[in-house]
């Protein structure tokens, strides 16, 4: 389909973007980058042909993979982004003034510097934020050999092939939950269950000998398409009995002005269908 962008992740299932003006497309050391105009979604950045962000959406999974973790805790001081290399996870963590550090580490530099060339306002100056620390590092090799504690880890990778295989195993999660502060949360990309069931499957069986309260949350995002996209949650706390009141509290002091996340939609978020429910195990 010329003048389409193709995203084949799934063996029976397709998705297309069409193109209307390419901005970009090559390879890095670990992928290719591709950036394009879409109509409706405006700029779209694909890493090996599988769509990571666009400009009309991104909003949705930035806002569910901060805020829910965030406010559910109430205390967040130091935050790990795995990935997260277009820089949104981070433009959403920084709202928070409370946060005293976000730590960053994506394994291609070049997402970086792309994303901040050519997608500036995804990361919207959090590059340039001062408590922002970027580290250009394996995510896996970094959870094992790092020693500092984090009130909240989100790993926002892509989808378990290539580089971001190794931040979907039971070795990668071990290592996250041994950094987690007391209450820690641990919180991930993890998919959409319609298409890619075992992948949640296998975070939840991790996420069960690890954690005491090893479930998921739900978004749709229109762009990761297949229905609505899972968010495994892993705490060894009490944060998922939040109530509403506490988190309407803690949503209306952090100022933070929000298109997607509600307190009744974090609450809502975690209410799982069956067909979903069943992979939790
Ligand atoms: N929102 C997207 C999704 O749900 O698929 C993820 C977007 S973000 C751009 C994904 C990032 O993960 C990319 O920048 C990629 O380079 C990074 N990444 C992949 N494998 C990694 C690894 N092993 N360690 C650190 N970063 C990794």
């Amino acid at each position: 389909m010329d003048g389409w962008s193709v995203e084949r992740l799934h063996a029976d299932h397709a998705q297309a973007l069409r193109m209307a003006v390419e901005h970009y497309d090559s390879a890095t050391d670990h992928q290719r980058i591709r950036v394009f105009e879409n109509p409706t979604f405006g700029r779209v950045m694909t890493l090996d042909g599988v769509v990571q962000v666009t400009e009309a959406d991104n909003f949705i999974y930035h806002e569910m993979l901060t805020h829910v973790p965030i406010l559910a805790h109430g205390a967040v001081r130091r935050v790990l982004i795995v990935g997260g290399g277009d820089g949104g996870m981070a433009r959403e963590a920084l709202k928070h003034e409370a946060v005293e550090q976000v730590t960053m580490v994506e394994i291609d530099g070049a997402v970086v510097d792309f994303c901040r060339q050519y997608l500036p306002g995804i990361s919207a100056g959090a590059f340039d934020d001062p408590r922002l620390d970027l580290v250009i590092a394996d995510g896996a090799d970094f959870m094992r050999q790092n020693r500092d504690e984090y009130d909240v880890i989100i790993v926002d990778s892509t989808d378990p092939v290539g580089p971001g295989e190794v931040l979907f195993t039971d070795s990668f999660y071990g290592h996250a939950k041994a950094r987690l502060a007391e209450g820690g949360i641990l919180v991930t990309q993890n998919g959409v269950p319609f298409l890619q069931g075992e992948e949640l499957a296998g975070t939840m069986r991790a996420f069960r000998a690890l954690f005491a309260d090893p479930t998921c949350y739900l978004a749709t995002v229109p762009t990761y398409s297949g229905g609505p996209m899972a968010f495994g949650w892993g705490t060894d706390g009490d944060a998922r009995k939040v109530d509403i009141g506490t988190l309407r509290d803690r949503f209306e002091a952090s100022g933070i002005v929000t298109d997607y996340y509600t307190p009744e939609v974090h609450l809502g978020a975690f209410a799982l269908p069956p067909y979903i429910a069943r992979h939790l195990g």
